[in-house]
C-alpha cells in the first residue's frame, strides 16, 4: 500500500474478505481456510481453530463455484444496492461449508425455489466509494 501521502489510484476490491478477486471477473473464488491439525474447514481466513482449538497454520483452499440451497428467506425490506424483493439464502458447498448469499436472476417467489436447487456463483461490482474504489460481491444464480 502506498503511503497517506501519496495519491492511490482507485482499486477494486472484494466485499467480503472470503472472496478473492481474479484477473477478469469469471476468475473471482470464494475461498476457504483448512485447519493443518485436525482438518477442519472454514470459509474465508481464519486466526484460531474453533474445533481443535489450535492456531493451525491454516492452510488457504478455493472453493467451489456451485453449491446448493437448502435454506433460504424472500426479504421484502430493501437494503443498500439490494433491490427488495430478494432472495437470501444459505448455499451448501461440496467441500462441507457454506455461504450466505442472495440468489438472483429468478423472480423471488417461493415456488421458484427447490429444495436442493443447484446455483452457480457469479461476482460482480456493486457499489464504489467517494475515492472511486469500487466493490465486487458474490451471488448466485441457478445452474
Ligand atoms: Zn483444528
Amino acid at each position: 500500500m502506498a503511503d497517506s501521502a501519496t495519491e492511490t489510484a482507485p482499486e477494486i476490491r472484494p466485499i467480503v474478505p472470503h472472496l478473492k478477486l481474479g484477473e477478469t471477473r469469471d476468475q473471482d473464488r470464494l475461498f476457504g481456510s483448512r485447519c493443518s491439525n485436525c482438518n477442519t474447514l472454514y470459509v474465508g481466513p481464519r486466526l484460531f481453530c474453533g474445533k481443535c482449538s489450535g492456531q493451525g497454520p491454516f492452510t488457504e483452499e478455493i472453493l467451489s463455484t456451485e453449491g446448493e440451497v437448502w435454506v433460504y428467506s424472500i426479504i421484502h425490506q430493501a437494503t443498500p444496492y439490494v433491490k427488495a424483493p430478494y432472495i437470501a439464502a444459505v448455499v451448501d458447498l461440496p467441500e462441507g461449508v457454506s455461504v450466505n448469499t442472495n440468489i438472483v436472476d429468478i423472480e423471488p417467489e417461493p415456488e421458484n425455489i427447490k429444495f436442493g436447487m443447484k446455483v452457480r456463483m457469479y461476482t460482480e461490482e456493486v457499489s464504489e466509494d467517494k475515492e472511486g474504489n469500487k466493490y465486487v460481491a458474490y451471488k448466485f444464480c441457478p445452474a
